[in-house]
């Protein structure tokens, strides 16, 4: 039987085999470790945002890169930019 820990690690990874992505090109979906023009950026992006947005597990991971505070990538739909306004505006919900 897998310890308290492990089980948690799992079932809050579980979503992941039904991540969309997973059969995407992951460079759609981080930066390049490389100067990226905004427009290129924006288009890429915005790509990946298209990918999200036919996933099943959407919030899953957007709940997930939100609690990781995951600096890089588009996750859920969220860019690091729209994740840091999900979080300002939950931080001022309070
Ligand atoms: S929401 Fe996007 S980043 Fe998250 S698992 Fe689905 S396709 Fe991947």
């Amino acid at each position: 039987m897998a310890s308290l820990p492990l089980l948690e690690t799992a079932l809050s990874t579980a979503w992941q085999s039904e991540a969309l992505c997973r059969t995407s090109d992951a460079a759609i979906f981080f930066p390049p470790t490389h100067f990226e023009p905004k427009a290129k950026r924006e288009a890429r992006e915005a790509e990946a945002k298209a990918i999200c947005a036919a996933c099943s597990v959407r919030e899953e991971c957007l709940e997930w890169a939100l609690d990781a505070e995951e600096p890089f990538g588009v996750w859920g739909g969220h860019s690091e930019l729209d994740r840091k306004q999900v979080l300002a505006g939950r931080l001022k919900a309070c």
